[in-house]
Formats: structure tokens, C-alpha cells, sequence
């Protein structure tokens, strides 16, 4: 160990905390130096909980050995001894004593939960002299092997970097040549054999021993956990969770307790409510004579805890029945931790000889349902506050339940069925590898990872899929836990279907499927079935409606759409739109009906000829007006009047091409001489928005037109009609007046006579400097924030995929800017745009239409700017709806 103290000297002085026997030196409060993990195995000791005893290394020790070029700080050494002497002395056994060893749990734990993610080292302490202590000490040398075996294949695929599957063939090959199923049926002797060939296997791949000196594998073990925290699946988990390399983690060593000591012995997890519906139910899984992980590796089917969650017609017998007290301990203890976190906990715990012990709790993932069922149950409950309820919903999970299940009524094929891990439908190809999964995805094409199980080495694949079908594995399986984390439907422990990866093909039902056929998941029923399987429209009541209502009660900014189509228009309004932020109105240009006359516009060459061409244009747009009216009844329709360039509009070919001709009555020639002159360098930059309206106002005069006569028509039907019309891609104030005297003569020639507003995109960097001028024409600003990012950055939309995340992992940027507003950059134009305007004009309206409408963390900066609503797409309506919620709550204006 080198010294690194003089590197960080803002080191604290205290890098271990104790716990144990009721008491403990850290908190709960000290999640960032002791990580999730270890605070609250803190913070279980302080509420007088069974928890063994055993100390935190902090957080900042990990950050001070990589600062040191992985050299662990020097006052680290002795505190760690102190550290063991502590348990020591609450255990009455010794680390290293061949009479009376002392064994520990050596367990990563970083402030945010990382399942899966760091690996645990169990047993350890154990060498051939403390082995024999073991066995003499308790009487059961068979369980001392059993976790001897243990110990040597963790440690030394953690640690010494021995692959655990050389250990596990062991284990096979030994269970064959015994004839035996489980590990359970392996006996005393046959355990000390497989020991010897495991430190023989060590031996082999290391060309050393295996370490019998305990401090060696205790400072080996530390030193693993620190490492792990930059292996490339922590890496990956955390950039999908935007968990910031610098926090480190924390190590816990704990003494330890055998769940693997006899048949009065367990192990288990369990959720304080259901994390799939979040019903009130307690609700988890456990294994008889087993140790750590075996109950999620899926090594032995695990018993279900309480006898009302046997119902999945297993007949395997409940905690509950066989260990009843200790069952009954264990409920107490959960009331009593849900009552003091007042939310759903996530506990792992382990028996030994009838004695239960705490070992872990956090907060438990639940998918967005449940999410929203046992927020209104816990306010229900009086444990929270409705405002508490509400931040407590992450907006993005929401989309979960926005989307089409299966239609109960559709024809499927069952080909298989295993347990309903996470719900939701998907349907896709069948692919068998986490890269098979990626490589499908990057093609767009949509697929469903099968695998016999799933380990954290998968994450990116799963992350691929739409769905994840496992044949092993229970509720609380990988695939399960980290499914329902990502809000995927998966389904788990399809025992029936048969995976074979060299063929890539799995049996089920009689059938044989093959990768690229396509199967559907039904999440919540554990159903696999054969083919695309039809689906049916979401139902919005209930909890989801309570949530909503909730959110609603506090927002302070509006929630608009961006909608063109009365279909979208309608399923906005139902998703709970105040209005349309967006009506573009070049997507209606381009209709069947419509497209040659928009043609014969543009190649018009005279004014006289334009306008026979907009004539044939003007009672289409009005229809569509007259639909889009209709629908937003009472509440405000912003319609964008034209804005891409003329050329996106032109024929393509010959034919096209020839029937333009025809209805313009002109040779063809002309309409190809015409499409060669707009032809633009660079769209998105050039004659385009505004600017047609200055070189052609008749085209804005006929939109206005046509939009006026349709408001007029609709009012008179006696619906409120509440026109905003928004000419686009100004960037000077005298742009706007012309256009809009172009706006205002029309509805004065139209004979509308009820309010109206005209206003702006704010979508330039000059616009946002000018804005105060621009403000003097312009009753309202929308932010047009997808165009404001590409002319702010120099960056397009569709060149970012390629470079964005490269540049996210190299630090050159945080988030995506064309998913997040940046404080720095395009937000801080918002906000100075928002202030001009306002100085200009009190009170202006101002609105963002941009894709960052949508985004929950920019809509908090939406609040913080003031702005009066945002606007997105339908689906995205009750996630922006909770997200104004969340940042009113957090920012009140
Ligand atoms: P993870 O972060 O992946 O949940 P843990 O550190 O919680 O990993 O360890 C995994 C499992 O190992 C625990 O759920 C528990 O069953 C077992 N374990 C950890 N520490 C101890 C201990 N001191 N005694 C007995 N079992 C332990
Ligand atoms: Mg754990
Ligand atoms: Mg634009």
C-alpha cells in the first residue's frame, strides 16, 4: 500500500464507520459516504434491527485510490484493523483463529442502487486451518466445505480473475459422477474433494496458491470492490443511469451468518409491496439451506414467502408454513421498516439456526403502475403527502402505461408460459444475444432477447430488446429486476421451452423458433406466444387518474400538443392537452388531394398564376382548420403558417412532373426549370418560413386566409375558437409587421371578429437577441427549440446521432442537447429572449414547441425561465403534465 494522503489532502480523517449491536457511527443521512448500502445497514442498527455487525470504507477512500493510481490512503490501513477488532469483539470469534474463525461478507455499495453491478465476496476468512475451526465450532464440517467451496470460487473469479464457470464444471462433473441433482445432496466428503480441486484449478490458471493468509484476502477483496467500480458493465449501468463516474463506492464488511448451516436455515428477498402491480401484499422468495446469490441465480427453484403468494400454482411450501415464527419476525420487521421509510423496501435477509438477520434494504424499483398504485395507497395511507406522492413518480416511466397492451380479445397461440416479471406486451424478432439484440436495434428492426438467463453482462442487450424471455429465473431473478427497472415486459422461468444458442433456435409447445421469427410477451401474464399478437389502447382511469389530478393541482405551466392531425389532435386532448402549442401546416401541403395544386403554386411564375393555384389550395386548408377547430373547442390552436422551403414540395419524376404541367398548363421543361432554380444548398438555412411570406405574401395571405373562415365557421356552430397564428424563422422586427398587416387584413376582409393573437418562433440566435424589438409585433413567443439548437450549435439534429454520444462519454457535453435544454447554451438565449420580450411587453405569452417540451429535467427549466406552457407530442402529455407538477413543486414561480 503507497501513501496517496498528500494528493487529497481535503481526505477526511474518518474513512471507516462501525455498525452493529444496536447502534452504529454512521446514518442514514450519509448515503454519499457510506453509499445506499451501508447507510442503511447503518440506520436498520439504529432502529434496533438483527443486522450483523461489520464497518463501512467510504466512498471517498474509492475516489482517493484512483486518485492515487489505485494506491489505497495510508491512515486506511489501521482504521480497517480497528475496524475488524470492533467485530470482533461483538461476535466473540477472531479473524484468521483456526479454533474460532471469524468470516465476513466483503459488499460493494455506491449511493445509487447498482444491482448486480459490483460483485460480493462471501465466507471470506476461510483457509485450510479456520475450515477445520469452522467445522469443530459448529459441529457441521459439511457446511464448513460448503462454504469453503464457496469462498475460493468468488474469490478467485473476483479477485484473482479465475472464471467462475471452471469452478461451476467442477461442480457438474462432481454432481454427475455422485448422481446427484443439488448441491444440496453433495456430501461432507464430497466437498472436501471439490475444495482440493478447486485450490488445484487456482493453482493451475495462477501458477500460485490459493491465499490461505486472511488479511491477504481481505485487502485483495477491498481492493476488488474498488475495481469493479470501473469494469464495463458498472460503466455501462451507470451511463444509462447518468450516475456520475466521481461518486465511487463504498465497501462493506460484514461479519457473516450462514443461511447454508441445515435445513433451519435460509436465505431471501423480499418486497414490502408488489413491485409489479403494487398491491399491498408482502411479497418474495426464499431457499432452505442456501447462501447469498442462490436464491436469484436461479440454482434451485425458490419458495415463495407467504402461502397467498403460492398462488401461481407452484407447490412448493411457503415460508410461512415452514418457519412460521421467524416468518412472523420478519413481517413485523417489514412493518416497521415501510413505516419508517415510508416506502416500499427492497430486503434481502438470511436464517441461521431459526435466528433471522437483516442484511440489506433500499427503496424497491417498481414499474410505473406500481409506481403510481402505491403512491396513492401510501397517501391513502397517510404515510405521505400527495406532494410527496407526486415527486415521487419518475415522468419518463409513465410512458409504460401510455401505450397499447395486448387485446384481450386477439387470436394467440401460447406456446409457452413462465412467471409475469415485468408486464406490458412486445412483440419481435427473437434473437439470443446481448449483441444480436444491439446490432437489431441499430437496424431499427424490433426484437426479443431470449436467453436461459440473463447477467449484468447482458444490460446493453436487454436494453436493445422490447422484451426479455428467460427459462430460468424467478421474480426476483436478474432479468426480472432489471427488466422492471428499465420498464421492459419480461418474462421469466419459462421452464417449458428449451433454448439451444448454437443453433440459435428454442423449443416450446412441440414447436421449434427460430432467430428472426417473431413472438409476443405478455409480461403480466408470463404468456409467450407465437407471431405479432394485436393490441388495444391503454386504460387511463383509476390510479393514473388520481396522479394526474394531483399533478394538475399544482402545476403552474400549461401543457400544449404539437398536432396537425385530428387524430393526434384528439389523443392529445384525452391525454389532457390545454391547446395546441404546434399546428404545422406544411404536413397538410403534402395530402394526396392537395399536392398537385401546391405544385402548381410553385412553379407559378406569375402572381396571376399563383393565385388560380392557392384558390384550389384555400377550401382544403379550410376543412382541415374547420377539423383541428372542432376538436380544441375552447381551448388556444397555434398554427405555424408555412415554413420549409418550396423545393421539399416538388415533383419527384417524370410523371409527377408531367401532371403539374398539366393542371398548371405549361410545357414540362418549365416545371423542371423552375424545380432547378429553388433548388437550396442548405435547407434548413434559406429561403424558407417568413421569407417566402415576404417574397410571396399571397401564400401567407390565403393560410390566414383560409384559417379565419374556418374560425369564423366553427364560432358560428357555436364552439370557442381561439386562433394564435405564428409566422416562422423571423429574425427582424420588421419581418413580423409585414407579415402580420398580411395576417390582419385577412381576418378583416374574413369578417372574424373575435380575438386572435399573432406572434412568433422564436427559432434564431438574433431572434432571441432581438427579441425585445421583435416583441413589439408579437403577442406571443414560442421557442422553437429543435431549430434554436442547430442554428445555436452548428450542429444538425439528424449529423448528432452520430457524434453525441461519443462526445457525452468524452466529456465534451453532459446531455443532448436536442433532448435536454443546456443552461449554458440554448436555455440561456430562452431566458434572455424571455426577458427582453417581457420588458418590451408585460405579460407576453411565451411557450417552447421544440421536442424539449416533452423532456422532464427542461421542463423544470421551463418553470425557472417563467414561461406560461409547454408544448409536445400527444404521447408525451401526462408525462410533461407530472413534470410541470414536479417543477412547480421544486421551483414555485
Ligand atoms: P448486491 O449489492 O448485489 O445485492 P450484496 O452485497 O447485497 O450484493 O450481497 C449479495 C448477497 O450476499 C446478500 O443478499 C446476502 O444474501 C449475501 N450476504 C452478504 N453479506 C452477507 C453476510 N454478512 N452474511 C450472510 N450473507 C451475506
Ligand atoms: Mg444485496
Ligand atoms: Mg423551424
Amino acid at each position: 500500500m503507497k501513501s496517496s494522503a498528500a494528493k487529497k489532502p481535503e481526505l477526511a480523517q474518518k474513512l471507516v464507520y462501525s455498525f452493529g449491536d444496536g447502534s452504529a457511527e454512521g446514518s442514514a443521512k450519509m448515503k454519499n459516504e457510506l453509499g445506499g448500502k451501508g447507510a442503511n445497514l447503518a440506520d436498520m442498527c439504529q432502529l434496533g434491527l438483527p443486522v450483523p455487525p461489520g464497518f463501512t470504507v467510504t466512498t471517498d477512500v474509492c475516489v482517493a485510490y484512483y486518485d492515487a493510481g489505485k494506491h489505497f490512503p495510508e491512515a486506511l490501513a489501521a482504521q480497517v484493523e480497528e475496524g475488524v477488532a470492533k467485530i470482533e469483539a461483538a461476535v466473540g470469534r477472531r479473524f484468521g483463529d483456526a479454533s474460532n474463525p471469524l468470516l465476513v461478507s466483503v459488499r460493494s455499495g455506491a449511493r445509487a442502487s447498482m444491482p448486480g453491478m459490483m460483485d460480493t465476496i462471501l465466507n471470506l476468512g476461510l483457509n485450510d486451518a479456520t475450515v477445520e475451526g469452522l467445522a469443530a465450532k459448529t459441529g457441521n464440517a459439511r457446511f464448513a466445505y460448503d462454504s469453503y467451496r464457496r469462498f475460493i470460487q468468488m474469490y478467485a473469479d473476483v479477485v484473482l480473475g479465475v472464471d467462475h464457470d471452471h469452478f461451476e464444471d467442477l461442480l457438474d462433473l462432481m454432481k454427475n459422477e455422485r448422481e446427484v441433482a443439488l448441491d444440496t445432496d453433495l456430501t461432507e466428503a464430497d466437498l472436501k474433494e471439490l475444495v482440493a480441486q478447486y485450490k488445484e484449478k487456482v493453482q493451475q490458471a495462477l501458477g500460485t496458491p490459493f491465499p490461505q493468509d486472511v488479511h491477504e484476502q481481505l485487502w485483495g477483496a477491498i481492493r476488488a470492490v474498488f475495481d469493479s467500480w470501473m469494469n464495463p458493465r458498472a460503466i455501462t449501468y451507470r451511463n444509462l443511469h447518468d450516475i456520475p463516474a466521481e461518486w465511487g463506492t463504498a465497501v462493506n464488511v460484514q461479519s457473516m451468518v450462514f443461511g447454508n448451516m441445515g435445513n433451519d436455515c435460509a436465505t431471501g428477498v423480499a418486497f414490502t409491496r408488489n413491485p409489479s402491480t403494487g398491491e399491498k401484499m408482502f411479497y418474495g422468495e426464499f431457499l432452505v439451506n442456501a447462501q447469498g446469490e442462490d436464491v436469484v441465480a436461479g440454482i434451485r427453484t425458490p419458495q415463495p414467502l407467504t402461502i397467498a403468494g403460492k398462488a401461481e400454482g407452484g407447490d412448493l411450501p411457503s415460508m410461512e408454513e415452514v418457519m412460521p415464527d421467524v416468518f412472523a419476525e420478519l413481517v413485523a420487521i417489514y412493518k416497521k421498516m415501510e413505516a419508517h421509510y415510508r416506502d416500499m423496501q427492497d430486503i434481502e435477509f438470511t436464517v441461521e439456526n431459526r435466528k433471522l438477520w437483516m442484511l440489506q434494504t433500499r427503496n424497491g424499483k417498481r414499474t410505473a403502475k406500481a409506481s403510481m398504485k402505491i403512491a396513492v395507497d401510501m397517501v391513502a395511507e397517510k404515510l405521505i403527502t400527495k406532494e410527496e406522492a407526486l415527486l415521487r413518480i419518475d415522468p419518463l416511466a409513465l410512458d409504460q402505461l401510455l401505450h397499447p397492451t395486448l387485446d384481450p380479445n386477439a387470436k394467440k397461440q401460447v406456446i409457452a408460459k413462465g412467471l409475469p416479471a415485468s408486464p406490458g406486451a412486445a412483440s419481435g424478432k427473437v434473437v439470443f444475444t446481448a449483441e444480436d439484440a444491439e446490432s437489431a436495434n441499430a437496424r431499427n428492426e424490433k426484437v426479443i432477447l431470449v436467453r436461459i438467463e440473463t447477467s449484468p453482462e447482458d444490460i446493453h442487450g436487454m436494453h436493445a430488446a422490447r422484451g426479455i424471455l428467460t427459462a430460468r429465473g424467478g421474480m426476483t431473478s436478474h432479468a426480472a429486476v432489471v427488466a422492471r427497472g428499465m420498464g421492459k415486459c419480461c418474462v421469466s422461468g419459462a421452464g417449458d421451452i428449451r433454448i439451444n444458442y448454437a443453433r440459435k433456435e428454442f423449443a416450446a409447445g412441440g414447436l421449434t423458433v427460430r432467430e428472426g421469427e417473431i413472438i409476443t410477451l405478455n409480461g403480466s401474464t408470463g404468456e409467450v406466444m407465437l407471431g405479432e399478437v394485436a393490441t388495444v389502447q391503454p386504460n387511463l382511469s383509476g390510479d393514473f387518474a388520481t396522479i394526474m389530478g394531483w399533478a394538475d393541482e399544482v402545476r403552474t405551466l400549461k401543457v400544449r400538443t404539437n398536432a396537425e392531425t385530428p387524430l393526434d389532435a384528439k389523443t392529445a386532448r384525452e391525454f389532457g392537452a390545454e391547446g395546441i402549442g404546434l399546428c404545422r401546416t406544411e404536413h397538410m401541403f403534402f395530402e394526396a388531394d392537395r399536392i398537385t395544386a401546391v405544385r402548381e403554386m410553385i412553379i407559378a411564375e406569375t402572381l396571376k398564376a399563383r393565385e388560380a393555384a392557392l384558390a384550389k389550395l384555400l377550401p382544403v386548408q379550410r376543412a382541415d382548420f374547420v377539423e383541428i377547430f372542432r376538436i380544441m373547442d375552447g381551448l388556444p390552436v397555434t398554427i405555424r403558417l408555412l415554413d420549409p422551403p418550396l423545393h421539399e414540395f416538388l415533383p419527384h419524376n417524370e410523371a409527377e412532373m408531367q401532371e403539374v404541367a398539366d393542371g398548371a398548363g405549361v410545357p414540362i421543361d418549365a416545371v423542371k426549370y423552375r424545380a432547378a432554380q429553388l433548388h437550396e444548398a442548405n435547407p434548413m438555412l434559406g429561403h424558407r418560413g417568413c421569407r417566402l411570406g415576404i417574397t410571396y405574401p399571397e401564400i401567407y395571405a390565403m393560410q390566414a386566409r383560409a384559417l379565419f373562415e374556418a374560425a369564423k365557421q366553427v364560432a358560428a356552430e357555436g364552439k370557442t375558437v381561439l386562433p394564435e397564428i405564428m409566422i416562422p424563422l423571423v429574425m427582424t422586427r420588421k419581418e413580423l409587421q409585414l407579415m402580420k398587416a398580411v395576417v390582419d387584413a385577412q381576418a378583416k376582409e374574413a369578417g372574424f371578429t373575435a380575438p386572435y393573437q399573432v406572434g412568433t418562433m422564436i427559432e434564431l440566435p438574433r431572434a432571441a437577441l432581438r427579441a425585445g424589438e421583435i416583441a413589439e409585433h408579437a403577442e406571443f413567443f414560442s421557442f422553437g427549440t429543435n431549430d434554436l439548437t442547430q442554428t445555436t450549435l452548428g450542429i444538425s439534429r439528424d449529423d448528432a446521432a452520430s457524434f453525441i454520444e461519443d462526445y457525452k462519454r468524452k466529456g465534451v457535453i453532459e446531455s443532448d442537447p436536442f433532448v435536454t435544454l443546456d443552461q449554458d447554451g440554448v436555455g440561456e438565449l430562452i431566458r434572455l429572449a424571455a426577458e427582453r420580450g417581457r420588458a418590451t411587453r408585460a405579460g407576453i405569452k411565451l411557450g417552447i414547441c421544440g421536442e424539449h417540451g416533452g423532456d422532464p429535467a427542461s421542463i423544470g427549466f421551463c418553470q425557472r425561465v417563467g414561461l406560461s406552457y409547454v408544448s409536445c407530442s400527444p404521447y408525451r402529455v401526462p408525462i410533461a403534465r407530472l413534470a410541470a407538477a414536479q417543477a412547480a413543486l421544486r421551483d414555485p414561480q
